[in-house]
This record gives C-alpha cells, sequence and structure tokens, in this order.
C-alpha cells in the first residue's frame, strides 16, 4: 500500500457498503483502502438483520460478505456511529471520499387513527426483533393474540407471516436468539391476514416467496375469492408481466382452497382495502378499512385482531451533516454523486437504500455500487487537486474518544461465540444479541 492510496471511507457495512468496499479495493489503477464504519458491533447490515431467519440460503451470502471485509485493502470498524462518535466532517477531512452507504433503518407510517395504539407494531419493529438487534427489547413481543392482521403486501409481510407460523422445530435450525425461539413457539396466533389496498396484480411480493407459504408446515393459506373473480380487475392491467403472471396463478390455487380449520396455523390474503383507522379503546381490536373490490359497492369494513403488523416499507435516516430528503428519505444524489443546494458535494457519494429508495433484492446493491464506484474513479481521474500529503488514521481519534471500536479479528470472536452457544442447545448457531455481551466478546482475548 502506497503512502498516497486513495482513502476512501464507507458508512454502513450492510450488502452495499460490502459491494462498493469490494468494487474500490478491486479497481485496477485505483489504489484504494477502504474503511468501512458500522454503528453496531457486528457486520452484515439487513444480511443479519433484514433477511428472514429462515431464508437461510439467501443469509449464506454473509460468506462472500466477510471475504470482502477481510480483504487486505479494507478494514471494519464496528461500534462507530458517524455523527456521534466521529463527525461527517471528520470523515471528509480525513479520507479522499466518503461513501454513504447506510441503508434506510425506519418504517414507514400509515398516519392513521389508532396506530400509536398497543396492539400495532411495525414490520421493521418485528423484524428487528426476531433478528435479534440489540436495539430490540427482548420481551418487546408477546404474542397472544388469536388473530394477526399484516397490512401491506411485500416481500417482508410475506417473511412477517411466515415467522408467525414456523413451528418450534423449524425455528430452532435457525440463529434466532433463543427467547424468540421461545416466544415464537408458545404463540397463540392461528390466524393471520395479510391485507392489500390495491388489487393482487399491484402487489409487491415476488412469486417464488408467494409460493413458498404452500410448503409451511401445518399452515393453510387462502385468498378471498371476491378479490380474484374478475380475472380483469385482480390483473389491473392486459398488461401481465410473466411473474404477475405466475403471482396470480398462485393466488388463483389459494383462493380455490376450502377452509378446513384442521391446520395450527391460517394465513389468508385480503386485497381492495384501504386502512383507515384502528380501532380499539386501551389496544388496537380491529382494522377499518374501505373496501373497494372489483364490481362491488364500496364499503366500510372492520377486520378484527388483537396483533396488527404494518408492513408498508422501510425509510432512511438523516445522518447528521449530510443533505437528505425527507419526503423519499434518501439523499439527493446525481448519479451516485451527493448533491447538497449549491451542487455536488466534493467527494461524497451514496449507494443503497439511501442512495435510491428501499427496493429491490440484494443483488441490486451490486449494481448500485458498481454505479457509484464508477462515478468515484472517473472524479478520480479528472481531478486536478494535489494528491492528499499524510493521512491520519482516525482510529487513534475514536480510541481516545472512549469508543469501544469493534475491528474485524474482533467481530470473528463474536462469531465464534455465537457457534459456541448453539451447541448446548443442539441449534448450529444462536445470535448473541445484547450490546453489552457482543463488546465483552470482541474485547476477550483468546
Ligand atoms: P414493498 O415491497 O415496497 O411493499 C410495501 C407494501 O406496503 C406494498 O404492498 C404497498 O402497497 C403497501 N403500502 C404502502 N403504503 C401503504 C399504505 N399507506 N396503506 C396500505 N398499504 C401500503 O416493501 P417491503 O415489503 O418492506 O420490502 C422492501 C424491499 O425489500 C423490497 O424491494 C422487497 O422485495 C425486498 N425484500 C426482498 C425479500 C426477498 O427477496 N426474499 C425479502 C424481504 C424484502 P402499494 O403498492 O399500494 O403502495
Amino acid at each position: 500500500m502506497s503512502g498516497t492510496a486513495f482513502r476512501v471511507a464507507v458508512v454502513g457495512s450492510g450488502p452495499s457498503g460490502a459491494y462498493v468496499a469490494q468494487e474500490l479495493s478491486e479497481q485496477a489503477g485505483l489504489d484504494a483502502v477502504v474503511d468501512v464504519y458500522e454503528r453496531l458491533p457486528v457486520p452484515f447490515g439487513l444480511v443479519r438483520y433484514g433477511v428472514a431467519p429462515d431464508h437461510q440460503r439467501i443469509k449464506s451470502i454473509v460468506g462472500s460478505l466477510a471475504e470482502i471485509f477481510a480483504h487486505p485493502r479494507v478494514r471494519f470498524l464496528g461500534n462507530v456511529r458517524v455523527g456521534t462518535d466521529i463527525t461527517f466532517d471528520e470523515l471528509r477531512q480525513r479520507y479522499d471520499a466518503v461513501v454513504v452507504a447506510c441503508g434506510a433503518s425506519a418504517d414507514r407510517h400509515l398516519s392513521i387513527p389508532g396506530e400509536d395504539l398497543p396492539g400495532v407494531a411495525s414490520a421493521t419493529d418485528f423484524v428487528a426483533w426476531y433478528s435479534g438487534h440489540p436495539d430490540a427489547a427482548v420481551d418487546r413481543f408477546a404474542l397472544t393474540a388469536e388473530t394477526a392482521v399484516i397490512i401491506g403486501v411485500g416481500n417482508v409481510a410475506l417473511d412477517v407471516a411466515r415467522m408467525l407460523c414456523r413451528t418450534p422445530d423449524e425455528l430452532r435450525r435457525t440463529d434466532v436468539p433463543q427467547h424468540v425461539v421461545d416466544v415464537l413457539a408458545a404463540s397463540t396466533v392461528r390466524e393471520i391476514l395479510v391485507v392489500g389496498r390495491r388489487g393482487p396484480a399491484h402487489a409487491k411480493f415476488s412469486s417464488k416467496e408467494l409460493g413458498e407459504l404452500r410448503e409451511l408446515s401445518g399452515t393453510e393459506v387462502l385468498a378471498d375469492p371476491d378479490d380474484l373473480a374478475d380475472d380483469q380487475a385482480a390483473a389491473g392491467s392486459t398488461q401481465e408481466s410473466p411473474s404477475t403472471r405466475r403471482m396470480l396463478a398462485t393466488l388463483r390455487g389459494y383462493a380455490a382452497g376450502t377452509p378446513t380449520g384442521a391446520h395450527r396455523r391460517t394465513v389468508r390474503f385480503a386485497f381492495f382495502r384501504t386502512p383507515v383507522a384502528f380501532v380499539g379503546e386501551d389496544s388496537a381490536r380491529g382494522l377499518r378499512v374501505i373496501r373497494r373490490g372489483p364490481g362491488q359497492a364500496e364499503a366500510d369494513e372492520v377486520l378484527p385482531a388483537q396483533f396488527f403488523v404494518r408492513s408498508v416499507g422501510y425509510r432512511g435516516l438523516a445522518l447528521p451533516g449530510l443533505p437528505f430528503q425527507p419526503d423519499t428519505g434518501t439523499v439527493p444524489h446525481a448519479e451516485g454523486r451527493v448533491m447538497d443546494g449549491t451542487g455536488e458535494l466534493a467527494g461524497v457519494y451514496a449507494a443503497g437504500w439511501i442512495k435510491r429508495g428501499p427496493s429491490g433484492v440484494i443483488g441490486t446493491n451490486k449494481q448500485d455500487a458498481v454505479a457509484t464506484v464508477a462515478a468515484i474513479t472517473q472524479d478520480r481521474a479528472r481531478t486536478t487537486k494535489p494528491p492528499r500529503r499524510g493521512y491520519e488514521d482516525p482510529l487513534p481519534l475514536l480510541r481516545e474518544r472512549g469508543v469501544d471500536v469493534v475491528e474485524w479479528s474482533a467481530w470473528q470472536r463474536i462469531d465464534a461465540a455465537e457457534e459456541i452457544a448453539g451447541r448446548p442447545l443442539g441449534r448450529g448457531r444462536v445470535k448473541l444479541h445484547e450490546r453489552g455481551r457482543m463488546l465483552a466478546v470482541a474485547s476477550a482475548q483468546n
């Protein structure tokens, strides 16, 4: 590594941050050295805390992300909050470029009456809890409801529905903390209603994920036949894509089913229902919707339940010192170059969900990272700025400030401890979920 290496700080160690680090470290001639900052003591962002625990095949991507962080030109700096432990300006002073890839960690709201009643939760909260996120309280969910309503028809809604249906044995094969297995295993939820405001053709979930529900043991999956009776209305338009056609075929299969009541759980889809209010005094007892079904008069309905999960999308949060568009929850940018009110913010870039909003699958972040790194390389090639003299490593500064930085070898100790924690329980791995415990393990000497 030369003394004049191109120093880049990447904020966020989820898939988009990792792919940016990979692209940068592999660019011939760029001589890039990358520090990846992560606010949690552990890497992988949404792969660790967003991908559903029962989707182990998708989760296995951590293997290739780990190779990126273990690369000699890449350094992982966990447990560092950019904006608090080190300011954004301090990063800009120390690095030739800063790439913001901190994702979209907050949830979107419905903004309807009763949304704050007990019994209403966001999918973001529920997913964080079952994924063992250190910010999620262990006792956040009790699951004593009989009926759950999930609002929104995207892939996250299906993740939540599946997790509510998994058997204790299936849960034990995942890496979720033991308290999550215990609460889900004791859950009294029998009926899960997944509600879309538009018709089936406009559902956001992928047909593969929708079809997967059929394989859930002890679960019957049904759809409201009225929503699918009128082909034209269900399809939404005459321009159906092959994936929409597959999705509609699967939903028609669910609608053709006859409820048997013989299963542990039922997942039921209902479309054309726009939520207008949660009803209830001390806690939510129903969701009032306006039903605008095909060929039917508009009607008011109350869907009775005791647990409600709004799964209507994620939202990015502002990073102190960085321009932000609150309406979209993203940073303003032009081809990955972050813009402030006056033009490009020199040397500052964005990638992933904080750049384009919460859409696409993990692989989408790869193309996105390639595009952002292309902008960085172009800017590097045409810069007239003389090479920066010297380099001030921020690590001593962070330590001076009392930040307990978790480097890659320290994360590997957490990783090993999670495997060891699984053994007495007969489980492959059990995630550590308390920040203090993670830090204690990270700093323990072998
Ligand atoms: P999403 O795909 O954007 O779905 C959000 C759902 O919420 C839509 O059905 C939307 O309906 C509905 N919605 C929004 N505002 C609403 C409102 N006010 N009232 C009622 N419904 C409302 O978001 P997501 O499910 O959170 O997923 C985020 C991203 O992660 C997606 O790209 C997804 O594919 C990806 N993901 C992928 C996987 C996987 O590949 N296995 C798993 C999880 C997540 P409208 O369409 O009518 O707005």
